[in-house]
């Protein structure tokens, strides 16, 4: 596993190219790795995400302590839910994409059959009945759809989480599943098709 100063890097690379594509609004958005098998590293409260800097970032126990400095995100527990549940996963990463939230924001369950690499990187996306975002009510209303594989989530009217083996995989999914709500849009504009059954693979 990479040190803590790599991947302390590799979150604010991650959290530049997430602001920069407007999947961060003002401070919105948060990123997390498993440091080892008891601790976490996770973005700041209250930080943009376009000029984090690596010494910003928290490490927090699995039970929610802070080691060290810092105020972790207001999310934290959301992510230490899904650490605390789904033992393969290694990074998370949660953000406000306009499309996915359009989706989110209007109770639409995202088309998974519209693009392979939405079928393959993705699969389902299940869509968490709203919380009010910062509360323990979001790590609780995602407990429930946690159990099963699904790799990313949206949460209603509020935003999109993503799970991976590493860091790149999390990152990787988010750019997906916002490239598959934007596609999904206009495909609804000029009338969607989808892959055709026996193509899938
Ligand atoms: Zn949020």
């Amino acid at each position: 596993m990479m040190d803590s100063e790599g991947l302390r890097n590799e979150i604010c690379g991650i959290g530049r190219r997430l602001w920069a594509m407007g999947h961060t609004p003002a401070n919105a958005g948060n990123i997390s790795v498993r440091l080892d098998a008891g601790r976490i590293l996770i973005t700041p409260t209250c930080v943009s995400k376009g000029d984090m800097r690596p010494d910003e970032l928290v490490v927090m126990t699995l039970d929610g302590q802070v080691v060290g400095t810092g105020q972790a995100s207001s999310e934290a527990r959301m992510h230490l839910a899904i650490y605390e549940q789904r033992a393969e996963v290694v990074a998370v990463v949660h953000v406000h994409p306009p499309a996915a939230c359009g989706f989110a924001a209007s109770g639409t369950t995202l088309p998974c059959d519209l693009l392979s690499e939405s079928a393959d990187l993705l699969g389902a996306v299940p869509t968490v009945p709203f919380a009010r975002p910062g509360t323990d009510e979001v790590a609780e209303g995602l407990r429930p759809y946690l159990v099963g594989s699904a790799v990313a989530f949206l949460l209603g009217n509020h935003g999109a989480v993503t799970v991976g083996s590493d860091l790149r995989e999390a990152y990787h999914r988010m750019e997906i599943l916002e490239h598959t709500a934007q596609v999904a849009l206009n495909a609804q504009i000029l009338g969607p098709r989808s892959i055709p059954i026996d193509s899938r693979g």
